[in-house]
C-alpha cells in the first residue's frame, strides 16, 4: 500500500479535499495531470463569485455555510487573502419568477437577506440601469474568490501537513482490486486504499459506463469590460451580481484590478455553458454570436462600462444531467469516492466539498441530507 488516500485532480475541489485529507492523516498522495491551479481547469478566469442567495435546492445551504467558515481558516491558515466580501445583488423583475424562487429559497434555508426596491437600488448602485420593475435581493455575506491563490494556498497547506504532491503526473487509469486501488500514470502504478477522483471536466475518462452516460463536460465563457470610473466598480462599491430580465442574464464580478469589471453571460435557468467534446482544446475564441450577445446584454445594463469586450476566455466544466454535483462512492462498496460534475456552480463550495470528500473517504461519519448528490443516484437505470 503506498498510502491511504489518493486525491485525483488537483483543481478546485481536489485542492480543496487534499488539504482536508491532510489534517486527518499524513498518508495522502495528490495527483495532478499539469499544475495546480493551472489556467485551463475550472479554477481559470480569475475569480469567482461566493454567495449564499442562490438559484436551487435549499439543501446546499449548509455546504454553504461550511464553505464560509473554511475559505476563513484557509485565509488564516495560509495568510493568504482569498474572499473579500463584497455583498451581492440578484436583480430582476418584482414578483417575477426569478426573484420569487430566490425568496422562497431563503424562505426555507433561512439565508440572510433584504429586499432592495428598485428606488433604493437606483440611489445604492446607479452603475446598474434599472427597468421600472427591478428590484434585488441584497446579500450581505456574498463576495469574490481568488481561484488561483485559493488553490495554491490548499496545496502549500496540505504540504505543510505532509501530504505528497505528484505534479504533471496525469492518472491513466484506476482498477480496484479486493485490497485496494491501483493507480497508474504512464509506466507507473501505485496501490491505495482508497481514491477520490476529482478530475473536472476530464473525469468521464475515468469514470464507469453509466456515469459517463450522464455527464457533459461544457465549455462556459467568460467576458470583462473596462469601467470608464474604476472607483464606482471597485469591490468596496460594487457588488458581486446576478441579473435576469426576459431572455437576458449577466453576473459578475467587481474590478479587482481597479478597472476591469467581469461581465458574462449567465444561465441561471438553464445552466451554463455547452456541451464541449475535449476538455484538453476547450475552444478560447468567442464565436460572433457570443460577442454580440454580451455586448448588447453590457450596453443595455451597464452604461458607465466601454461596451468592448477587453478580454474573454472560456474553460471546462463537468456537468450532470441533474445539474447536482456527483459527491460520494460509486456504489457502497466501493474504494472511489467521486467528487466532480459540479455543473457550473462548485467553486463557492469547494472548500465544503473538499471537507465532505475527505471526511468520508477517510472513514468519517457519513454527512446526512445528501441523497441528491450522491453517485448511486444514476445507478438503477
Ligand atoms: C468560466 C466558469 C465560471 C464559473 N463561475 C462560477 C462562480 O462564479 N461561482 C461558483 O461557485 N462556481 C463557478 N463555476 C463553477 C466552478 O468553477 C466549477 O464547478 C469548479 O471549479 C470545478 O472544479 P473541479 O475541481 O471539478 O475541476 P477543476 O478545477 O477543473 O480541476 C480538475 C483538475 O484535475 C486535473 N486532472 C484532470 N484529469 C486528470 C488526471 N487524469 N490525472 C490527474 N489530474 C487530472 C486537471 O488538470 C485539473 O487541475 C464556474 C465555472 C467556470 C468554468
Amino acid at each position: 500500500m503506498d498510502a491511504q488516500l489518493a486525491v485525483i485532480g488537483l483543481g478546485s475541489i481536489g485542492s480543496m479535499a487534499l488539504w482536508q485529507a491532510s489534517r486527518l492523516t499524513d498518508s495522502v498522495v495528490g495527483f495532478e495531470a499539469a499544475t495546480p491551479a493551472h489556467g485551463r481547469s475550472a479554477v481559470g478566469g480569475d475569480t469567482r463569485l461566493f454567495r449564499m442567495i442562490y438559484f436551487g435546492k435549499p439543501d446546499y445551504y449548509p455546504i454553504i455555510e461550511r464553505s464560509r467558515g473554511l475559505w476563513v481558516e484557509l485565509e488564516t491558515e495560509t495568510g493568504q487573502d482569498i474572499l473579500t466580501t463584497t455583498g451581492g445583488l440578484s436583480i430582476g423583475t418584482a414578483n417575477g419568477s426569478f426573484i420569487n424562487s430566490l425568496l422562497e429559497t431563503t424562505r426555507i434555508n433561512g439565508a440572510e437577506h433584504c429586499v432592495l426596491s428598485r428606488e433604493e437600488l437606483a440611489e445604492r448602485y446607479p452603475q446598474h440601469n434599472l427597468r421600472p420593475d427591478d428590484c434585488a435581493i441584497y446579500d450581505p455575506r456574498a463576495g469574490v474568490l481568488r481561484t488561483d491563490r485559493a488553490v495554491s494556498a490548499a496545496i502549500s497547506a496540505a504540504q505543510a501537513n505532509g501530504a505528497t504532491v505528484l505534479q504533471n503526473t496525469p492518472v491513466h487509469s484506476i482498477t480496484e482490486t479486493d485490497h485496494g486501488v491501483v493507480v497508474t500514470s504512464g509506466d507507473r502504478t501505485w496501490t491505495f486504499e482508497k481514491v477520490i477522483v476529482a478530475s473536472g471536466g476530464w473525469s468521464r475518462r475515468l469514470m464507469p459506463d453509466h456515469l459517463k452516460a450522464v455527464t457533459e463536460t461544457h465549455r462556459i465563457v467568460l467576458t470583462w469590460f473596462i469601467a470608464e470610473d474604476g472607483t464606482q466598480f471597485s469591490p468596496e462599491n460594487f457588488p458581486v451580481f446576478s441579473r435576469l430580465y426576459g431572455d437576458r442574464s449577466l453576473y459578475g464580478a467587481p474590478a479587482v484590478d481597479g478597472v476591469t469589471v467581469k461581465a458574462s453571460v449567465d444561465g441561471p435557468l438553464d445552466g451554463r455553458g455547452r456541451e464541449t467534446p475535449d476538455p484538453d482544446s476547450v475552444p478560447r475564441e468567442l464565436t460572433r454570436e457570443e460577442i454580440e450577445k454580451v455586448t448588447e446584454i453590457v450596453t443595455d445594463f451597464f452604461p458607465g462600462l466601454i461596451p468592448t469586450i477587453a478580454r474573454s476566455d472560456a474553460f471546462p466544466d463537468l456537468f450532470t444531467e441533474d445539474r447536482h454535483p456527483l459527491l460520494g462512492w460509486l456504489d457502497e462498496n466501493s474504494r472511489v469516492y467521486c467528487a466532480t460534475g459540479f455543473s457550473g456552480k462548485g467553486f463557492k463550495m469547494a472548500t465544503g466539498y473538499g471537507h465532505i470528500a475527505a471526511h468520508e473517504a477517510l472513514g468519517k461519519q457519513p454527512v446526512e441530507g445528501l441523497d441528491f448528490v450522491r453517485p448511486d443516484r444514476f445507478k438503477t437505470r
